[in-house]
């Protein structure tokens, strides 16, 4: 019998998520478990038990808690798994922001040379140790907003040098308390001295990045933004199947502003995500169903470039997709790193109610990351990664949104903020 480090008492609701393999889809996305008068034991930093309060004592055994936290009024749920991010990024693209905001589209800045060039070019001058701090100023942020598991991705350096050194700021940033996990991105962006010949800057990713990012075993996964400007279907599936030989899992950015046939792609390789998907057919749709690809989609981005249409959130539910939710929080497209606002995105704009959303924004997110066997979710076994929002009903918190009801944040067993 282990010692208790922590109990929970009292909540409003519990959403544990628990129970079966792999993320919800279908009824059990639709309608999770809400535990009411709910209480939870952590011991070795990990749950020990999620039930009612009524069962507690029972559970304790005689044990006593080196903690106990009594939540009467309050939702208890898992900690935010945000499964897109672009951490690290040098700095912020207010000039623009401000460009978008009169009438110049993101694609329209990115061709003049703006957009993700120009924050390669602000990563390239920027030290590591500078993009270390700027990381760890965001993953704080993050973490007292709830977010206590990030994937990061590089893709702002766009040479061997930058693109390994920016998976050697995310093992840097590892030492942190939040729970990481790192992406290779080179192909994000066809950097400006390889403009001319688009397919040599493939060459290099799939003959030179790859393997030494294989070989470091610094990125678990790989990823492509597959979209006119950015790369070709026949590039990606040419980059992927290299990372596929090499090791790593499989992320895209697909159908974001025009569809390539991305989503295809990702079923046909086995991808464990594909992330936008705004432009994606019902036919792919049924593809990534039957392929078991989360779909990550991204509320954020089209709300911050003011771009129509929203992901068909609701048709991929109904597809039997399973859906995640993340922030994509980058300087370009999406400067928000809030679970919370997504979740409100998530429901006004692509139909999610509540419980589904935050479903998508825990134990489906950890399972677009790799992470599904570990966390985003309030089960025995699983770290104890646990919020606890001041909220009586889950629904207020999307519901009352632009305000934060994370009250404290517990990380592995351990309150991080409050
Ligand atoms: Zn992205």
């Amino acid at each position: 019998v282990s010692a208790v480090d922590l109990c929970i008492a009292g909540a409003s609701e519990i959403l544990p998520f628990r129970g079966g393999d792999g993320p919800l889809v279908g009824p059990a996305f639709r309608d999770p478990e809400v535990i009411h008068d709910g209480a939870l034991i952590v011991s070795d930093g990990k749950i020990e038990w999620v039930g009612e309060t009524q069962g507690l004592e029972r559970a304790l055994a005689g044990r006593r808690p080196a903690r106990r936290i009594d939540t009467p009024g309050r939702v208890v749920t898992p900690g935010f798994v945000d499964c897109h991010t672009h951490i690290p990024f040098a700095r912020g693209r207010e000039a623009e922001f401000e460009m978008r905001i009169e009438g110049k589209s993101y694609l329209e800045i990115a061709a003049a040379g703006g957009g993700i060039l120009s924050s390669v070019r602000h990563f390239r001058e920027t030290s590591t140790n500078d993009l270390v701090a700027r990381g760890r100023e965001h993953l704080t942020a993050m973490l007292r907003g709830g977010t206590t598991s990030v994937e990061c991705k590089s893709g702002y350096g766009l040479s061997t040098e930058h693109e390994l050194r920016a998976l050697e700021v995310i093992r840097a940033l590892q030492s942190g308390p939040s729970t990481l996990v790192a992406t290779f991105l080179g192909a994000h962006a066809i950097p400006a001295e390889h403009r001319p010949d688009p397919d040599a800057y493939v060459d290099l990713v799939v003959e030179e990045m790859l393997p030494q990012v294989a070989r470091q075993g610094i990125a678990r996964f790989c990823d492509v933004f597959i979209e006119e400007g950015a790369f070709s279907l026949e590039q990606g599936r040419r980059i992927l199947t290299a990372a596929r030989d090499c090791g790593l899992l499989l992320k895209l950015h697909v159908d974001e502003f025009h569809s390539l046939g991305g989503a295809t792609l990702a079923a046909e390789l086995g991808a464990v995500s594909a992330d936008h998907l705004d432009h994606v057919s019902d036919r792919e749709m049924r593809a990534l169903a039957s392929a078991g690809v989360v779909a990550v989609l991204t509320p954020g981005v089209n709300t911050f470039l003011g771009t129509a249409p929203f992901a068909p959130a609701r048709k991929l539910v109904d597809a039997g997709v399973p859906v995640a939710l993340a922030t994509d929080f980058n300087p370009g497209s999406c400067m928000c790193a809030s679970m919370e606002t997504i979740l409100s995105l998530a429901c006004t704009q692509l139909r999610l109610r509540p419980i589904e959303a935050i479903a998508a924004a825990t134990r489906n997110a950890a399972h677009a990351c790799g992470l599904g066997d570990r966390v985003g979710r309030l089960e025995r076994g699983f770290d104890a990664d646990i919020l606890v929002m001041g909220v009586e009903d889950h629904r207020t918190i999307p519901y009352h949104f632009g305000t934060s009801h994370v009250e404290l944040v517990i990380k592995g067993g351990k309150l991080v903020h409050a």
